[in-house]
């Protein structure tokens, strides 16, 4: 019997998560200018969704996006999207011929990952959209190409990364946890965190996962108070020396009660550990209250990693 492919779909949906490092500890910077990270992500239910779109030969790729804070969101060969659709269409051989559109859930430049989610999503839709049959693993091995926090994105849940963050061995987990995140209009660079970083850890020593055995317990007994002890942020010295506001940030939601807080990735975004949803939207209420945020944002994690909508 002769196996016809499937046939190729005119629009896909997909949809991608946000992620918090529940914590990151970083290396002193190697040959390659990368710094050895020991990092634990959780995905968290603020989303990235793209729908990917069937258009005539030689249209080539074309990105809209909507969402809050799009205008800040690059619309040209930058974009993580693109540049996912561009290295996915090389790959397997087919022309880079799609419209994407890109509904933003995760604050940008806030250390979410929202780009990386959005080239995650792409590499998915854009799979099944050219009937490209990739596994998993070929998926992966592209999102690494794309950035250290995409392979993540694709997997999703919650995860011990090694390497730059995008070596990645799933990590067992109980419940739901309640986050709540701070957001600034103004973000931070990330190469600027990374290089106080440098400055300040004079000679910083090899991470190690063993370093995190606490939290590592917190998640399986999926035990709140025990996780917001154990949360823990290499960089986050370094951002709060570049941006010294956000220690009102962190000391609202300690006064909110939060069970932990810290600066998310290289920040500016601040994330708070809470007790419940009830406890997460009054430490939300209390940051805009005081002026500690531009933007507050509820959610919870563990998330599922990047997939296909019906
Ligand atoms: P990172 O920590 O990887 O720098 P982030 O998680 O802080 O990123 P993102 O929202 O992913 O924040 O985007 C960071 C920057 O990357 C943006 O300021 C923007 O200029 C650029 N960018 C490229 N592609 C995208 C995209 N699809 N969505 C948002 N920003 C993008």
């Amino acid at each position: 019997m002769t196996q016809l492919a499937a046939a190729p779909t005119p629009s896909v949906r997909v949809r991608a998560p946000g992620k918090v490092n529940l914590s990151l500890r970083v290396g002193a910077p190697q040959d390659d200018g990368y710094h050895p990270l020991v990092t634990i992500f959780q995905a968290v239910a603020l989303v990235e969704e793209v729908t990917a779109r069937q258009v005539p030969e030689g249209a080539g790729v074309q990105l809209t996006v909507e969402g809050p804070q799009s205008e800040r969101v690059p619309l040209d060969e930058t974009n993580l999207a693109h540049r996912a659709a561009v290295l996915l269409a090389e790959r397997v051989g087919v022309a880079a011929d799609v419209a994407l559109h890109l509904a933003k859930g995760v604050p940008v430049a806030g250390g979410m990952a929202g780009g990386s989610a959005d080239a995650a999503a792409t590499l998915v839709a854009c799979d099944a959209l050219w009937a490209t049959g990739l596994s998993r693993d070929d998926l992966l091995g592209l999102a690494a190409e794309l950035g250290s926090d995409v392979p993540f994105a694709l997997l999703g849940h919650t995860a011990v990364g090694t390497g730059r963050g995008h070596l990645l061995t799933p990590a067992m987990t109980r419940g739901e946890f309640h986050w709540v995140f701070a957001t600034r209009d103004d973000g931070l660079s990330t190469p600027e965190v990374y290089g106080r970083f440098d400055e300040q850890a004079d000679g910083a020593h090899d991470p190690e996962l063993s370093e995190d055995t606490a939290l590592m317990q917190a998640l399986r007994a999926g035990d709140p108070h025990a996780l917001g002890a154990a949360l823990h942020n290499d960089l986050q010295d370094a951002a709060l020396s570049l941006r010294p506001d956000l220690e009102r940030t962190l000391d609202v939601a300690r006064e909110a009660g939060a069970l932990g807080v810290l600066v998310s990735g290289s920040g500016p975004s601040v994330a708070a550990l809470a007790r419940s949803r009830q406890h997460a939207l009054a430490i939300a209420a209390t940051w805009t209250a005081e002026g500690a945020a531009d933007a507050v944002w509820c959610t919870s994690g563990p998330a599922p990693g990047a997939r296909l909508l019906a």
